[in-house]
Order: C-alpha cells, then structure tokens, then sequence
C-alpha cells in the first residue's frame, strides 16, 4: 500500500503529514510518499522526511505510485485521478460539483470534514483540532489589534476596566475562544442556542446568555438546526444589546451545510465603541455578522470586522501535528495491520466520511442534499 502526501495550494501553511507520523505509517506496513517540499511552510525540509523513512518525489510521480493519496485542502482538478483513493477535506456539503466530479472518475473519496462527532470518532475528528486552533487564534487577533487591555489594571495612573468580549456559538472554537479570552482576563458573555452548552460554559467562567424558544433536534447529532424568523429576530435584539456594551465579539455561529445564521446587524456594529473588534470565524458561510467579508477586513463605523477564514494556516506547525495524527487514527480504521484496505461500510467512522464510491455517490447526508 503506497500512501502519497500532496502540497497544500499557494497560501496554505500546513500540511496532512509531519514526519513524526511517518514512522507509525511505515509500521502498518505502509510506504509514504511525500510532495518535495510540501512541509516547507511548517517547518519541515524533505530530509526530515527523509530520516523519517519516507520517499520524496514530484507530483505526477505521486499521483502515478500512490494507492490513497491526501492533502488537507480538496484536490485541483490536475491532481484527480480515476479511479484512485483521496483524503481531504472536500467540503461536500458546500461542493456538489466536486463530488459528481469525483463520482464520474469512479475515485474512491474520503471527507474528514464529514466524520461522525461520536467518542469513537473523537482522536480523528479534524473539524475539532481546527476549530480549537481558530477559537485560539481569533482571540489572540482580536486583543492584539483592540486598541484596549483585556485584562484589569489596578495602575498608578488609575484602574482599567477588564475588557467585555461576547462569543456567538459555543462549539469548539467558542469555547476554545471562551477560554482563552478568560486566560487573557477579560469578562466574557456567549451565545449558543443549544441549552447544552450552559453548564459548559459557566464551568469555563463565561455568563450564558439564554434567549428562550429555541428550536433543538435531537437526530441532528448535536448540531444546531435552523431557528424559526421570529427566534433569529428575537436574538438579534439581544445581542444588540450586548454587543452595545462588548469591545470584542467572536463569532463562531454554524448551521453545518448551511448559511451561517446572521446574528450582527449594520446598526449593532455601528453601536459599537470605536476601536472595537469582530472576529467572524464564520465568513466563509456567509458570516455572523451582515457586514463580514471573507478572507478580508472591513472597516464600518470605525469597527474593525475580520473575516480570516483559515486561521489553522496561522499555526502550522501545531495544525499539522494535529491533523496528522487525527487522519493517523483514521488510517488505522481504513486500513489493517497488514497493510491491506479495509472499506468496512458498515463501520460508521468509514460510512460517514466516504462519499463516492464505485461511481456512485455513497454518503446518505450528501445523496440527500443532491436530490
Ligand atoms: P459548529 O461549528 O457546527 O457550530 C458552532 C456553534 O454555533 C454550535 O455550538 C451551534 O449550536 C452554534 N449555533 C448555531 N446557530 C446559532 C445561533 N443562531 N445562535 C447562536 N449559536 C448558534 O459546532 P461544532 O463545534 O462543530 O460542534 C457541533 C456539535 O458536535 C456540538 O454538539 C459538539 O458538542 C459536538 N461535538 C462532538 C464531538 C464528539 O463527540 N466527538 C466532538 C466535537 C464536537
């Protein structure tokens, strides 16, 4: 079984490998192959790989040797072979015509983006390694670009308020958020419309800000499902309210494979303190907030609105490690200690991140969105 890791495209840092996995891989009866200079951005130079027991080679090379192949990013067109096996992260609920792509070029395709959030599934669960980085990385933005301490100061020139951040969505990266925003001192309020989160939440110092009648599906695997008009209108309010009085809001917000909900209206930005800052984790599904950009930052009312969408890219050497070893585990499930493919449909770590197959698109939650 011959594993080929891709290059991530131009602006990406991380990579699906680094070369303290390769060994595990190598013991599995595994041969790895690497894209020369596909760790450079982490960090890592080929000879690292090298050492690590891994071939280097170029890319139609790669494509040509390799069983599986893997990249974090989806794969370019150029890089799709028929009839091969490819881990990435293909967006598919986002992504219809790459996977009728991938269909028609009877390629096997796995997405990591789609793995069951059960605790089997937990050590590969890649959404959650990312969205603690982005949580992470969104507050240490936000307090170096707030023109304000986060903390209190008890100073001789006079006592500083402690900063007040409000986080939309208490997932992952809200709580990774959540936390960090406390270890830096600031007073923080959060969101979420599942009533789950509460306990969490407190437990972590942050005030839950509860708005009554939302709207919870117990089948949705513990995502959050779309609120009614009247629910979102009812939230807008009193968020208004508490953006008023918050320097920073971080928002994290997601309906999964929908528009991110719009919680932040024009007029609750322009109710702002000037200097204020908006992380919107969400801006690549549209944003929390009505004014967030993608990948760029907008400035309204003298508030700054970020719409970074790829903060693990920031942390690559840390994004890497652990993307590495969560599609480790997930390799040990895909393919057995004898080094043979193990396409066990029936194993759900399998059934959920597998979406075509054979010709045919096999995942029941993307056969359900494309009709
Ligand atoms: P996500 O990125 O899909 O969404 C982020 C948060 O936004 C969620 O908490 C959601 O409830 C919230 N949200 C959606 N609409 C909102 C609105 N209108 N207002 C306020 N908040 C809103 O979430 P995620 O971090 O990917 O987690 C999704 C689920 O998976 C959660 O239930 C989480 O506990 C669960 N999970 C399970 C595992 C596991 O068991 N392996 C691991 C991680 C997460």
């Amino acid at each position: 079984m011959v594993v080929g890791i891709l290059k991530e495209p131009e602006g990406e840092n991380r990579v699906a490998l680094l070369p303290e996995s390769v060994d595990e891989l190598i013991k599995m009866g595994v041969e790895v192959i690497i894209e020369s200079e596909a760790g450079n951005t982490s960090c890592v130079e080929n000879e690292e790989y090298v050492s690590a027991g891994a071939k280097i080679d170029v890319k139609n090379k790669i494509l040509e040797k390799s069983d599986i192949l893997i990249k974090i990013n989806a794969p370019e067109p150029d890089e799709l072979i028929e009839g091969k096996i490819y881990i990435a992260i293909f967006n598919p609920l986002y992504r219809k015509e790459l996977v009728s792509k991938t269909k028609e070029m009877y390629i096997t395709s796995f997405s990591l983006d789609m793995i069951a959030r059960s605790s089997r599934a937990q050590s590969m669960d890649i959404l959650s390694s990312m969205a603690t980085i982005a949580g992470y990385k969104a507050v240490l933005e936000a307090a170096t670009k707030l023109p304000s301490f986060f903390p209190m100061f008890m100073t001789a020139s006079g006592t500083i308020k402690p900063a007040k951040v409000l986080i939309l969505g208490a997932g992952v990266a809200g709580l990774q958020a959540l936390a960090t925003a406390r270890k830096l001192g600031a007073v923080v309020e959060v969101f979420d419309v599942r009533s789950a989160v509460k306990e969490e939440v407190m437990s972590l110092g942050g005030k839950f800000i509860e708005v009554e009648g939302s709207r919870e599906d117990a089948s949705a695997g513990g995502y959050a499902v779309q609120q009614t008009e009247e629910f979102v209108e009812k939230q807008k309010q009193l968020i208004h309210k508490h953006a008023k009085k918050s320097k920073v809001i971080i928002c994290t917000a997601q309906i999964q494979g929908k528009k991110a909900p719009v919680l932040i209206r024009k007029e609750t930005v322009e109710a702002m303190e000037a200097g204020s800052v908006i992380v919107d984790l969400a801006a690549s599904s549209g944003g929390n907030c009505e004014l967030t950009a993608n990948n760029k930052t907008v400035f309204h009312n003298r508030v700054r609105i970020i719409g970074k969408s790829n903060y693990p890219s920031t942390m690559p050497v840390d994004a890497s490690r652990m993307f590495g070893k969560n599609l480790l585990n997930f390799l040990k499930v895909l393919i057995t200690p004898e080094g043979k493919l193990n396409l066990d449909f029936e194993d759900e770590i399998i059934s959920s991140t597998c979406i075509t197959h054979e010709g045919k698109v096999i995942n029941n939650r993307i056969n359900a969105l494309i009709k």
